[in-house]
């Protein structure tokens, strides 16, 4: 497939012979950049955290923006930003209150990480980000994307921020397809970065990523950049960048127990690590570890997570809910315990019960708390 090749010139950008990014003089990208920050400065996306900028913000935004589309974060922001105003509040939160004000927005570890985000900045910087990539990147939960994207917006450092937005406007920009695309787009974004507005292009970058130049059917005719697009010059935009065959659907099936006792409802500490950590949920298990078995019943599912035995189970209902790529279809069943967990499985830390009242403040992900709600009242 044709496409830019580290330092080769290639035709189509900027009218004439165009010499890759990687080679590419400040002063000939200057036409695009500045027809890609014009169009910014007049229909960037409003955003809160563009509204008030401050690292802080920046930070957090960036956190909840990770595998989450904007549209579901807005309305996490301003009540995250409401319980935990800066830096200093959220290092001194607790693990716990942090996860329960993160509660619904999914991927918990990113919740997690960025409590040690704050408390990193706050023990080891004096409350302020540290202005060097470098030192960027060692602080938790910030890859390269990160701390590119933090350290470009809120400290102004040259560094080119590439999520899946940048990427794909880069790979048509630029006609990079095939072998080595991921360096290739890498390089191509840090030669194109805006030296002078490096935060604002990258964010000019992913609003028109996001609003223009989108997966399938851009809007090449409403398009700031066009007229430096060397796809679109080759008419061959839908080729790029190259696809890449998604992960194959897995179906998983899952029993879960609402075990009751009194009006409280036992409930389950995930343990620090792994998927879920610090959250809580309804003992469950499930077939992933061999896809053609049934999913454990209720009974083996509570014995082997807690050592307890109930009388007898009735099936509530079912539910089904995504994750990943996993399609999940749960089984809810329901008992009555007169004694607590005898034991825990490595994969929890914590088991207790809980009145409906004390749920609603608990953190627990969307899935588990639509099949709490299935019990009606308890
Ligand atoms: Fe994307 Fe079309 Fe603009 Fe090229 S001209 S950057 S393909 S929207």
């Amino acid at each position: 497939m044709d496409g830019m090749d580290g330092m080769k010139i290639e035709r189509g950008l900027l009218g004439a012979e165009f010499k890759a990014p990687a080679a590419e003089s400040p002063a000939g990208l200057g036409p695009l950049r500045a027809a890609l920050l014009d169009w910014y400065d007049q229909s960037g996306r409003e955003l809160p955290w563009r509204a008030e900028p401050s690292p802080y913000r920046a930070v957090v935004s960036e956190f909840m923006l990770q595998q989450t589309q904007i549209a579901t974060v807005l309305p996490y922001f301003d009540s995250f930003l409401k319980r935990f105003p800066d830096f200093e509040s959220l290092a001194s939160a607790s693990e716990a209150d942090v996860v329960a004000a993160w509660s619904g927005l999914g991927y918990y570890r990113r919740a997690r990480l960025l409590r040690r985000a704050a408390e990193a900045v706050w023990r080891d910087h004096g409350g302020g980000l540290p202005a060097d990539a470098e030192a960027l990147r060692a602080l938790p939960g910030f890859g390269p994307y990160t701390a590119a994207a933090v350290g470009s917006i809120a400290l102004g450092l040259p560094l080119a921020a590439v999520d899946g937005n940048i990427r794909r406007v880069m790979s048509r920009l630029f006609m990079i397809a095939g072998a080595g695309e991921s360096a290739r787009v890498e390089a191509a974004a840090r030669a194109a970065l805006d030296p002078g507005r490096p935060g604002d292009w990258n964010q000019a970058l992913m609003d028109l990523g996001a609003m223009v130049c989108r997966p399938r059917d851009p809007d090449c005719a409403a398009c700031p950049v066009v007229a430096f697009c060397a796809a679109k010059r080759a008419n061959r935009v839908g080729e790029f960048p190259a696809a890449r065959p998604a992960p194959a659907t897995v179906r998983v099936r899952e029993t879960a127990v609402a075990v009751l006792r009194g009006g409280a409802l036992l409930l389950l500490l995930r343990a620090a690590s792994g998927s879920f950590a610090g959250m809580w949920e309804l003992p469950r298990s499930d077939n992933r570890s061999n896809p053609l078995l049934a999913a454990p019943g209720p009974t083996e599912t509570l014995e082997s997570l807690t050592g307890m035995r109930v009388a007898s189970f009735e099936k509530v209902g079912s539910a089904r809910s995504v994750f990943t790529h996993h399609r999940i279809e749960t089984e809810l069943h329901r008992g009555r315990a007169r004694a607590g967990a005898k034991r825990l499985a490595p994969s929890h830390e914590a088991a207790k019960c809980f009145t409906p009242a004390e749920i609603a403040e608990l953190p627990i992900g969307r899935a588990q708390r639509r099949l709490v709600a299935m019990l009606g009242e308890f």
